[in-house]
Order: C-alpha cells, then structure tokens, then sequence
C-alpha cells in the first residue's frame, strides 16, 4: 500500500537506531540543552515545545493515511522534557487513534527525569510511554563537565534509577572515546561504576567522532584534547564491559551503530565473558597508532 506522506517534519529528525521502524511523531524541536560540545544535531534549531494542536495534526493525518504503527518515537532531543499536559495530551491521542499501539519511546536526559515526579513519570508509563533513551556518554564527573552535559554522574545515577523504578526501560548509551588520552582510564572506571549501578535493560556504545563546526572539534584541532587510537577505544569497551556487574537484570548489549568500527552484541552478564574475549582477541589484532575512519554522514 502507498502512503502519502502524512507529517512535514521540521528537519533535522534523529532516532535511536532500534527504532529505526517507529513512527516519528515531534513534540519538541531541537534540544533543551544544546551544549553538549560533541553534538551538532540541534544546532539549527531553537528549542521549543509545539503546540498540543499540531502534534494531535500530525497524528490525526497518520490515521487518517491508515498508517497503523507498532511503535511511535516522540522526538526531538528530550521530548522527556516537555510539560506533563503536552506529554499526556499526546499519550492520550495515541492510545485513541492507535489502541494496538505496542511501545512508545523518547530521548530524555537525567534533568529531564529529575525534574519530573515519581507519580508524573508512572502516569506517562501507564500510557505506554515505556522506553528512555539516556545518553550517559561517561560516569565522570570531569569528562561530563569538560563535555558540558549538563548532569552529574550522581545526576545520572539518580534519573537512570528512578526512570527504571517508574515502570520505563532504560536503554543507556556511553560515548567511547569522548575524554580523550588524558581522561580515558578514569572514564573506564566511572563509567563501569554507573553502568554496574544501574543495569539499563538497554546498553550501547558509540564511539566518539569530532565533527567540524563543534566545541569538541576545535579543541582536537587546538590539541586540547588528544584522541584514542582504535586499540586505545577497543580497550576502553573491553575495560569498561570487564568491570562492569549485570546481576540486578538482563542487560540487552549492543555496539553496532555506525560510528563502531566492529559490531558486537549480546546479552549481559550470559554474553559478557565471550564478548569481552572477542574484544581482547580484536585488540590483540589491532595495530597501534592507527585511528578508526569517521562514518559517512548523510
Ligand atoms: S543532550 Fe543530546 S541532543 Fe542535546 S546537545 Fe546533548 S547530545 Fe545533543
């Protein structure tokens, strides 16, 4: 069947890569924060909330199509950062227009999570708004600032817990790489202390690219920040994952989009030795001084 296409999005559009089947549906456009040093996604763009009228616009015209999804992602950056009324309002006309509905996600930082109540964050849960996507990027404390994430690692801590206690998945990504040389063991180690923490039901890596026109990309060219060989990224996947505990639940692992030069996955703590021998054998196999090439960017 053709669809015409229903919804002029207000470009550019990210998702996680799982929901590359979803459908997208904007309540927020670009990022509350916008200062993550590493990040260009939001930059053309000025935060704000849409109206409850243009989002139940865009909803109505996929229903309207006949479109009849499995999954819808509310985007953009945090849409886990708009008023309860607007989040509701959507959650409600989803469940209306699409009562077989199986999931809804959305990008959320920890602030985001904070700032919401317990009873907030169950009532969105209860709407089937059940899956959090939390860009960790590194449980230190000096890395997050240096990156300026805007959280703590206590933050982080704190919003991945009670996210999970209020009835979402938690699927939580760190940024291989992203301290650099100078920052990279205590990366490892922090990070590692979060993770085993907060057992995300989700867990990913991406490694860190710099691309031009970023803060992170003009303190690489000034040498302020000196970036990991793809022996040196392996190591720091390979080291986290080794001290990282998985015992409160299974932990779904996956490292294969596309900024990771090898794709891995499995299933956490049943996979971890076996994931963490492959990754000794790469790094083994991994020349020194060579660094991993930038993916291509569409
Ligand atoms: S919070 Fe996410 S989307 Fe926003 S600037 Fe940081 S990395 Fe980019």
């Amino acid at each position: 069947m053709f669809f015409r296409q229903p919804i002029r999005y207000e470009e550019p559009v990210y998702r996680p890569p799982s929901e590359w089947n979803s459908l997208l549906i904007q309540v927020t456009i670009g990022c509350s924060n916008n200062k993550c040093t590493y990040c260009d996604m939001y930059r053309s763009k000025t935060y704000r909330v849409r109206k409850i009228e243009e989002i139940k616009k865009d909803l109505q015209s996929c229903a309207d199509q006949g479109m009849a999804p499995d999954k819808i992602f509310l985007c953009d950056g945090d849409a886990l950062g708009a008023p309860m009324e607007i989040l509701e309002e959507t959650l409600d006309t989803i469940n209306e227009l699409f009562p077989d509905i199986r999931r809804i996600g959305v990008y959320a930082t920890a602030e985001n999570i904070l700032e919401k109540s317990e009873d907030e964050l169950k009532r969105l849960a209860a709407k089937k708004l059940t899956i959090a996507y939390l860009g960790l990027e590194s449980g230190d404390d000096k890395v997050l600032h240096m990156i300026v994430k805007g959280n703590t690692a206590e933050d982080m801590l704190e919003a991945s817990l009670k996210i999970k206690k209020c009835g979402f998945k938690l699927s939580t990504i760190a940024m291989l790489g992203v301290g650099g040389k100078k920052y990279t063991r205590q990366h490892i180690n922090e990070t590692a202390k979060i993770l085993s923490a907060t057992n995300p039901e989700f867990f990913s890596f991406l490694t860190t690219f710099s691309v031009p026109g970023t803060p992170y990309h003009t303190m690489l060219e000034r040498g302020l920040i000196e970036p990991l060989t793809s022996k040196e990224l392996l190591v720091e996947m390979h080291d986290i994952l080794e001290q990282s505990t998985f015992d409160l639940n299974p932990v779904i692992f996956r490292a294969n989009h596309v900024s990771n030069a090898n794709p891995l996955g499995g299933t956490l703590p049943r996979d971890q030795k076996k994931i963490i021998e492959t990754l000794k054998e790469w790094i083994d196999q991994t020349p020194e001084g060579v660094y991993p090439t930038p993916p291509h960017r569409m």
